[in-house]
């Protein structure tokens, strides 16, 4: 943590079963080079000089091995809680948020699927949140982006100017995620990603450029992909 009293806190939801994934395995431990997928996204926020503590969320039923294997195994120091997700990826999340340290003033949360983020994506996120109190890394869409029915036929071709594909990391002041997430559960509102909770009370988000890289593990498509991103990326 190089900002002085401001401490930031990285929550990683990695509480999904991998229902999309052919493999027994849920898709955070499958190994990408040898290593569990999660460990590459975490290897991230560990080397992060701007990461105070991590909040890792994990399914229920894997909270006591995952001490022993990725925090002790490959010596995740800053991994201050291992807490067990829910039934959605809001409910992990907010799980997460519920441990949060005294001292902790942004949230900067990521998917454990994403594993090419980097500590300048991270760091560019975190003092995004510090200036604007709410920021998403995105892409901007290089194709044309039509709105469509169910069928397929197109009710309107959208302003592609306008359209980022939000990813994450995604980061916050405290306060304002906790309420976000706070209402949302009031109202049983369920939305794809943590902006969405802040942007419907009203609170401006602010999208900041990412990288196209920063893929969401979702097939075995991706991560066939990903094995060949990184053989490219670390010969
Ligand atoms: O399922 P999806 O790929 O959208 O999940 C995005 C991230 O949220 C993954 O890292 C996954 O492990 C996590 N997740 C979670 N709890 C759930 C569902 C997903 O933490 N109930």
């Amino acid at each position: 943590m190089t900002n002085g009293k401001m401490k930031i806190t990285a929550v990683i939801p990695a509480g999904g079963s991998g229902r999309r994934m052919q493999s027994g395995e849920a898709k955070q431990y499958l190994l990408l080079r040898g290593i569990p997928l999660l460990v590459h996204t975490l290897r991230a926020f560990q080397e992060s000089p701007v990461i105070g503590d991590i909040v890792l969320v994990v399914p229920a039923a894997d909270v006591d091995r995952i001490q022993s294997d990725i925090v002790d195994a490959f010596a995740m120091t800053k991994i201050r809680r291992v807490v067990a997700g829910g039934k959605e990826r809001q409910d992990s999340v907010r799980n997460g948020i519920a441990v949060l340290s005294a001292d902790c003033a942004i949230v900067i949360i990521h998917d454990a699927a994403r594993p090419f983020v980097s500590p300048a994506l991270i760091e560019k996120a975190a003092n995004g949140a510090m200036q604007e109190g709410a920021v998403a890394v995105g892409v901007r869409v290089r194709d044309t982006v039509k709105q469509c029915e169910g069928e397929g036929r197109v009710i309107e071709t959208l302003d592609r100017e306008q359209i980022w594909m939000a990813q994450t990391p995604q980061a916050f002041r405290r306060a304002t995620i906790v309420a976000a997430h706070q209402k949302a559960q009031e109202d049983n509102f369920y939305g794809t990603d943590d902006a969405v909770l802040v942007e419907r009370m009203g609170i401006p988000v602010r999208m900041i450029e990412g990288i196209p890289d920063n893929i969401k593990i979702t097939t075995t498509e991706d991560l066939a992909w990903a094995e060949y991103r990184l053989s490219t990326r670390k010969l």
